[in-house]
């Protein structure tokens, strides 16, 4: 809901780019209606929307339509005071934009929104040698929305783990044979599940007990029998801030993808799957051209708003299953499972395309940039490290024919 015309045409435009696609309304009931039956993901509101001397929040509040919308709403407003600030949280609010909009600021925080949304369910395993308890304890966790897995023989806990990979373990304390804290040491032993969090489970009561059982290998400590709700929150909160910190650890800041070492692993991962089921496998190497050219005329922040504008595309145009990293300053390394040459390339020219049509604003100036891709299918290669040596040419083949265009390697590619 905005009112002022350019800017409503440009976020439409811009959000475009992005893949997104925004319906615009100037009334507010249509608007409550267009919740109704359009389900959007996110809502944009311009707050000083109404003349008769309430904001878009006060009508908010009186207006039945918009009780429980349970989606994120983002305000965009020319004035920024505290009550009003106060006025958006109060119902809910994730954003808050004072105008002039920071475009490239708003689609990042779309973004994030929508991807809360469609968050992964966490994985938590729950181990018990009392496997009744164990699967009420399931049970309770999935209803909650969670992936829960049971187990009640401690010594196959790290295959378990190696398969399930799980952000959460719940630990009985008591089971015959080990005891929690044997199996929290044993899996502390490893350094890949050296910060996963361990709750212990347990009837025991007894503070200097429970204690000397977390200095072994746990993070905390909940006392049988637990309420359900006491359970899922518990449980919940420690694995949300878990998610949080692994994105940290393998996400690159700037941009959300994958950081240069977890994109080589997951290719080499693809690559041995994709080598396994004989099934299609593309890798391309993405690059912006000229890109000096951009921080020299106009600085390294707006050169960093580039990177993160072809970052937002390549997670609006790839699949879930794909994988995007940032390899380089300004290269990008996607890998596509399932995807024919024909599709890899129709799906690189698309991403190009929209790149170069995205219109970025420095000092009241307009420019576009280009980029250039190589890309190489898996099956006509020994090894992932060949394979990427093969698309890095194919990327600088595409620089040296001229740049703003897609290569594909040779030899697998009819056309190439
Ligand atoms: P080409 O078309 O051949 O790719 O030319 P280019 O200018 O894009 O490539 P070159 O490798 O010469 O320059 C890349 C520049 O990207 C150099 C570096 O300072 C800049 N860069 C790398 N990382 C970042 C970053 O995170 N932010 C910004 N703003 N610039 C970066
Ligand atoms: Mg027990
Ligand atoms: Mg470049």
């Amino acid at each position: 809901m905005e009112d002022e015309e350019p800017l409503a045409r440009e976020l439409i435009r811009l959000f475009g780019h992005f893949g997104y696609v925004l319906h615009r309304y100037t009334l507010l009931n249509e608007a409550a209606q267009a919740i109704r039956y359009r389900k959007p993901d996110v809502l944009i509101l311009d707050v000083a929307f109404h003349a008769n001397g309430l904001n878009t929040i006060e009508h908010m509040v009186l207006t039945p339509e918009f009780k429980d919308l349970e989606r994120p709403i983002i305000f965009l407003s020319d004035r920024d005071t505290f009550e009003v600030r106060v006025q958006a949280a109060r119902i809910g609010a994730e954003g808050f934009f004072t105008k002039p909009v920071d475009v490239p600021k708003l689609i990042d925080r779309v973004e994030q929104a929508i991807r809360r949304k469609q968050d992964i369910p966490h994985r938590l395993l729950i181990v018990d040698d009392d496997e009744e308890l164990a699967k009420h304890y399931a049970l309770v966790l999935r209803a909650a929305g969670m992936e829960a897995r049971t187990m009640s023989d401690p010594r196959r806990i790290l295959d378990v783990m190696d398969e399930f990979q799980p952000e959460l373990i719940l630990m009985d304390v008591a089971m015959p044979g080990y005891t929690g804290m044997d199996l929290a040491r044993v899996i502390r032993m490893h350094e890949e599940w050296l910060s996963i969090p361990i709750i212990y489970l347990s009837a025991e009561t007894n503070k200097d007990r429970q204690l000397s059982a977390l200095s072994s290998g746990g993070d905390d400590f909940l006392t049988k029998p637990i309420s359900d709700r006491h359970l899922t929150v518990a449980v919940s909160i420690r694995a949300a801030r878990m998610r949080q910190i692994t994105e940290l650890m393998v996400k690159d800041s700037l941009t959300g993808l994958l950081k240069h070492s977890r994109i080589k692993e997951q290719i080499a991962l693809e690559f041995a799957r994709a080598q396994r089921d004989g099934t299609c496998l593309c890798v391309a190497m993405l690059d912006i051209d000229h890109f000096k050219k951009v921080n020299d005329s106009y600085g390294h922040v707006v050169g960093d708003q580039v990177i993160k504008a072809l970052a937002h595309l390549l997670k609006q145009r790839l699949r879930k299953t794909d994988g995007i990293g940032r390899y380089g300053g300004e290269e990008f390394a996607a890998v596509l499972p399932r995807c024919e040459p024909e599709a890899a390339r129709e799906l690189l020219n698309d991403i190009r395309e929209r790149f170069k049509k995205i219109r970025f604003t420095a000092e009241d100036e307009f420019f576009t940039v280009t980029l250039s891709a190589g890309a190489v299918m898996a099956d006509a290669f020994p090894d992932a490290s060949a394979m990427l040596v093969a698309a890095d040419e194919a990327l600088y083949d595409a620089k040296r024919s001229g740049r703003d265009r897609v290569r594909l390697g040779h030899s697998m590619f009819k056309d190439g």
